[in-house]
């Protein structure tokens, strides 16, 4: 599903990718692990080109993102992203915001759209809230209309980029829920996460990230067991 060859990012000097070579398969859920700074963002960010690589490739789905020629507006469609902060239109409903890019971009009636938002409310267990503003939901079921607002868009791949890091603790584990129900439906997805006990049990496989480089690829049954770098262990060791 995705193809990433040699990507590198640098903004200046500063050289924030190195040599990320792998490859997602179609229905994989990736976590995206490492510290502060190594680059996590940044990587997510190249997939649906709100960063231009500076070198390297990515083919998603058959489609190269880092030629010239591509259409890149109607390819970021297809992929949805989620980030840290929820980032829904304050001044529209839950369902306004369900129902606005389905219409405006893809051309969908607000019959459809409507319908569909229903659905995706109830998927995430929402849909009593479906008349309400954002300002009158917790942070929890912000994020949850949020991922709602994304599969609207019919994505073929979901980026989260720390889902639930702005989350009190008592809503992360309700977020997580949804995300690892889109893992189980078969959704293609990369979540940057700290939640490392959802990383072990919903991911097929972790990505470690450090200075930039993707320095471990395993499964999570590996990579907690077994850390292969000096580096993940220490960094393991900071965060179990
Ligand atoms: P992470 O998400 O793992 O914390 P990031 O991808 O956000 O890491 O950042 C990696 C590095 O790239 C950091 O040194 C950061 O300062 C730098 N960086 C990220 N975005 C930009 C940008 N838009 N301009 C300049 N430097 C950036
Ligand atoms: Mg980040």
């Amino acid at each position: 599903m995705i193809n990433v060859e040699h990507l590198t990012k640098s903004f200046g000097k500063n050289e924030v990718l190195r040599d990320i070579s792998t490859t997602v398969d179609r229905g994989e859920v990736v976590a995206v692990i490492g510290p502060s700074g190594s680059g996590k963002s940044t990587f997510l960010r190249c997939l649906n080109l709100l960063e231009t690589p500076t070198s390297g490739r990515i083919v998603v789905d058959g489609v190269d993102l880092t030629d010239r020629r591509t259409n890149i507006t109607q390819f970021r469609q297809r992929i949805g992203m989620v980030f840290q902060h929820f980032h829904l239109f304050p001044h529209m409903t839950v369902m306004e915001n369900l129902i606005f890019a389905p219409t405006r971009v893809k051309g969908m009636s607000r019959d459809e759209a409507h319908a569909k938002g229903l659905q995706l409310l109830e998927r995430v267990g929402l849909k009593h809230k479906a008349d309400d503003y954002p300002s009158k939901l917790s942070g929890g079921q912000k994020q949850r209309v949020a991922i709602a607002r994304s599969l609207a868009m019919d994505p073929d791949v979901m980026l989260f980029d720390e889902p639930t890091s702005a989350l009190d603790p008592e809503m992360v584990k309700e977020v997580l829920a949804v995300i690892r129900d889109l893992g189980s439906s078969g959704m293609t997805m990369l979540i940057v996460t700290h939640e490392m006990k959802f990383a072990r049990e919903a991911a097929d496989t972790i990505y470690f990230l450090d200075g930039g480089k993707l320095l471990e690829r395993s499964s999570p049954a590996d990579f907690f067991a077994q850390p292969q770098t000096e580096r993940a262990a220490r960094f393991l060791e900071q965060v179990l």
